[in-house]
Formats: structure tokens, C-alpha cells, sequence
């Protein structure tokens, strides 16, 4: 990336990495066989999310294959925007591999009608992302409904938790059979309310271990192919997590919650940062190395329970890298990735 050390961003915050904490140097010290980010970017993923700003999603894909990008991890609504086929064309035209697909979930509903529909649509999900050739179809699981359009029907927090077992239950055998592994993404408590119910690693694996004890092995998904986890074979979980920084950096049980998932249900692992002020709660993520999580930290817990797949970047941000051309946004990417990962 350039040397832009003194200039500044358009909200107001370094465009440079906050030092040390987030170095490649530092992560060496946590532990001594994790992958070396920092002579390229084959374990680098896009999420398409990041890229909100620069069009349609094959401008996007485009874009990443410019930068030498080997995978992505794209949004439902961008893939049917140009149709599932012509995503799986532009897929296997450039060889990329998908580090996850975004996403299912929301099941809670207030009647068996609207969770029926979340049924549906959820294997709808699974088999989009069969399509692509996800490793693995990313849950964001719901809350109260209604709460995510601003206008909640219900209070009943409990009741969208047993929604959330009942539909990620009903939902595994499909995934199964599509050989699809589910990854519950626990998200930060301040999305209880409308987005998940399920806030932190623990939580979700409790539920990965009450609806899927076998947890991996025969028993688990046909993981032949699925080279984006970055193992060979089939020892996946059918359900497992998705670890995103943002959600989980400040959670005292994580490095523990991260040995107990071990490598058969650490399926997908999102990368951003948390900025100081954070002046959005949903569209105000930072680039790896503008905030304050210990990005290398976390990473080395995950690869010392052995993941080695995609570090998959996840940035939602109207007013800052939305608003960039998107080739400094994955340039800037990479740089990251290389230095803050
Ligand atoms: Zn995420």
C-alpha cells in the first residue's frame, strides 16, 4: 500500500495501523506455528459485503481477481442480483473458492406460518450455496420479530432462542444432505435485540453440541473439496461457528470457547476491526489495524485449534470504505492482511 502515514481517512481516524498491538511480529509471539500472512494473500477472502460500494457483484468479483484474490464470500442478495447461475460461471471462470455463503438464519417467527417460511428459505440457502460450493452456509439466526425492520412484536427473548434450536434442528438434515456445514455466527450483544439471539461462542456451540454431538468424522458433512477450510478429508461438523472478531473480541471466555470449537466446528473466521469511537453499530467497521482488537492474537487461537482455512474480510462501512474506488479498498486489504492479521 502507499505510504499514507499522516494522512487520514474520511472519518476522521488514522489511515495507518494502530503499531504493535496488530503486527505480524507481535503475532509470532502468541504462538510459534501459525501461518505467515506476510509474504502474500492466498489465505486472504472477500467478503463481498466490503465492496458494497463498487456495484454489482461480477464488477466485484472482478475486482478481487485484479488483485489476485482467491476467494470470496458473497451475500445472498448481490447473488441474486445477477442470478445464481452467472454467479457460479464467474465463479468457476476464475477458479475462486467460496469461504462461506451469507447467509441463513432468522428463524424466529411469531406463528408456525413465518417459521415455515424461514424453513424454506433457509434450504433455499443451503442450496445456493451447494451451487457455489461454499464451505460452509454462514446463520445469522434472528431475535424478536419484527425487530430488525425497528418494530418488534414481541418481547419474548426466550421464545426466539427455542425458535433459533427448533429452526437450526429442522434445517440440519438438509444441510446434511447437501453435505453443507451450518456455521452459527454468535454476534455481539448489541444485535440481541434484532439480529441474533445468540451473542457469544459459547452459546453457540452449546447449541452445535446439543443438535450435532457427533460433531464431524463420518457422521459430520462430506468434506471432500472443501479445499477453502484449508483441510483435506471430512472431518467438518454439519454445524460449527463462524468466529468474526468484530463480534466476539472482547468475550473473557474466547480463547477457551476457541480450544473447546477445535477444528471440526471453526468453519469460517471474519476478520474487521473495532473502531474508538465505533459511530454506528452496524455500518462503522474498521479496516484490520484502525481499531482495537487483537486481530493475530485471536487468529492464533484458532489456528493453534486447528483451522487453516480463509481469513475472510467483513467490512460494513457507508461512510468510509463504501465510499472508496474498490481498488485502494482491496489494496488497502491486502496490506492489512499481510501486517494486521
Ligand atoms: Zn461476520
Amino acid at each position: 500500500m502507499a505510504r499514507d502515514r499522516g494522512t487520514w481517512s474520511k472519518a476522521g481516524r488514522p489511515a495507518v495501523p494502530i503499531p504493535c498491538a496488530t503486527s505480524n511480529a507481535c503475532a509470532q509471539d502468541h504462538t510459534t506455528d501459525m501461518r505467515d500472512f506476510s509474504a502474500d494473500h492466498r489465505w486472504l477472502s472477500i467478503n463481498t459485503a466490503t465492496l458494497r460500494g463498487a456495484g454489482t457483484l461480477d464488477r466485484i468479483v472482478e475486482a478481487c481477481v485484479r488483485h489476485g484474490i482467491c476467494a470470496i464470500s458473497p451475500w445472498r442478495d448481490q447473488v441474486h442480483a445477477i442470478g445464481l447461475e452467472r454467479t457460479t460461471a464467474l465463479v468457476r471462470r476464475y477458479g475462486l473458492e467460496l469461504s462461506g455463503y451469507c447467509r441463513g438464519g432468522m428463524f424466529p417467527a411469531l406463528d408456525a406460518a413465518g417459521r415455515r417460511r424461514a424453513l424454506d428459505d433457509n434450504r433455499r440457502a443451503i442450496d445456493e450455496a451447494r451451487a457455489l460450493d461454499a464451505a460452509c452456509l454462514v446463520l445469522v439466526v434472528g431475535s424478536l420479530p419484527g425487530a430488525i425492520e425497528g418494530k418488534p412484536q414481541s418481547k419474548d427473548l426466550f421464545a426466539a432462542r427455542n425458535d433459533v434450536r427448533d429452526g437450526i434442528a429442522a434445517t440440519l438434515e438438509h444441510a446434511r444432505a447437501a453435505a453443507m456445514p451450518l456455521a452459527i455466527e454468535p454476534l455481539h450483544p448489541m444485535y440481541a435485540a434484532d439480529r441474533a439471539c445468540v451473542n457469544t461462542l459459547e452459546q453457540a456451540l452449546d447449541l452445535c453440541d446439543a443438535l450435532d454431538p457427533a460433531r464431524g468424522g463420518r457422521r459430520g458433512v462430506d468434506g471432500s473439496g472443501r479445499a477453502a477450510l484449508g483441510v483435506e478429508g471430512s472431518d467438518r461438523a454439519a454445524l460449527g461457528v463462524a468466529v468474526d472478531v468484530y463480534h466476539v473480541w472482547w468475550d473473557p471466555k474466547l480463547e477457551a470457547q476457541i480450544a473447546r470449537a477445535g477444528r471440526e466446528r471453526l468453519l469460517a473466521f471474519h476478520v474487521c476491526d473495532w473502531l474508538v469511537p465505533t459511530k454506528d453499530l452496524l455500518n462503522d467497521r474498521g479496516m484490520m489495524g484502525d481499531g482495537v482488537i487483537e486481530i493475530a492474537k485471536i487468529r492464533g487461537w484458532i489456528e493453534a485449534a486447528g483451522f487453516a482455512g480463509y481469513s475472510e474480510v467483513e467490512i460494513f462501512s457507508t461512510e468510509d470504505w463504501w465510499q472508496r474506488p474498490e481498488d485502494e479498498v482491496l489494496a488497502t486489504c491486502i496490506a492489512r492482511h499481510r501486517t494486521c492479521v
